[in-house]
């Protein structure tokens, strides 16, 4: 997929608790942005169709702020992939996507193509055009969010892989005695070092309901329960990403979602991905995002058709 760069752009970020719209002019800027909630339904059906006609509806609106006489891309970045072969929705942790044409029911809703790409890959993507990693010839791009997920960005192109599931690192299984993850496998980095992961893990441990949030507080504060599960959760995050470089070697990696917050990644963290890398004098940069929330937005934005 080649990015074009001098075109109106309409993208979608579909995520489990909003819908978010921006519309780029030809130079990058955001003429108009807004977000609703994602509907949800204990009745999958109902959910689906809900949610389809929620990103229909804000893709009617967000066209109409197309200045007149103007043709536009639409890109949607969604958590989850496209199947290569079936064009239906895989892995998506909405679950009421998963295994429904939604790229092709919308295409035919709006009478027109359109884009459809993982929501970690869009973060990749946009991180590598315009953000943290600009410049930078091969890319990993690190969601750890309540989640963990990834992309895989060379040369501004995002590689998605023969099964779409390039970058899909959140999923390797760590840990064979480790917690069971919803993917079906025992001990995925998502179960060691996104924030819920992280907080389940507290629970099962000490017998206390912690954030992350709180144990990095904790920690800070020298609590000695906090002090330990921060300790393993920097040491999993080097193993992890530490893998991950040695299987790559990209040239830089950006971390993105709200885990990318704690300072210490960038510091004890980075000391821990040398030890565990296949190459003691790493220099790989592991760069915190700059485009923050916005990322995914702008990155379903470029992948638009
Ligand atoms: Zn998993």
């Amino acid at each position: 997929m080649t990015v074009n760069k001098k075109n109106w752009k309409i993208g979608i970020d579909l995520g489990g608790t909003k819908i978010e719209t921006v519309l780029l002019a030809p130079d990058g800027s955001a003429t108009h942005r807004e977000r609703i909630p994602t509907p949800r339904d204990s009745d999958l059906q109902i959910e689906y169709d809900s949610i389809r006609k929620a990103v229909f509806d804000l893709i009617q609106h967000t066209l109409d702020k197309l200045p007149g006489g103007k043709t536009c891309t639409i890109g949607i970045g969604i958590p989850g992939t496209i199947n290569k072969q079936t064009r239906k929705v895989q892995n998506s942790n909405i679950t009421s996507l998963d295994k429904k044409p939604f790229q092709q029911e919308l295409e035919q809703l709006l009478g027109r193509p359109i884009g459809m790409e993982n929501d970690a890959n869009c973060f990749a993507l946009a991180e590598s055009i315009n953000g943290a990693a600009k410049g930078f010839h091969m890319v990993f791009g690190i969601i750890m969010g309540s989640g963990c997920g990834g992309g895989l960005c060379i040369n501004g192109q995002i590689h998605s892989g023969e099964h779409s599931i390039a970058g899909e690192w959140g999923h390797f299984s760590v840990d064979p005695l480790g917690e069971r993850c919803y993917c079906g496998n025992l001990g995925c980095v998502e179960t060691k070092i996104s924030g819920n992961g992280m907080a389940r893990a507290f629970e099962a441990q000490y017998g206390k309901k912690f954030t992350l949030e709180q144990i990095v507080q904790g920690y800070h504060n020298g609590k000695p329960d906090c002090v330990k599960a921060f300790e393993q959760f920097i040491d999993d995050f080097g193993r992890c990403a530490g893998g991950l470089i040695s299987v790559l070697d990209p040239d830089a990696v950006v971390i993105g979602g709200g885990v990318s917050n704690i300072k210490e990644l960038y510091t004890l963290g980075v000391e821990k991905i040398r030890n565990y890398a296949y190459h003691r004098d790493l220099q790989t940069p592991i760069l915190k995002n700059s485009l923050g929330d916005s990322a995914g937005v702008f990155g379903a934005a470029w992948i638009g058709r």
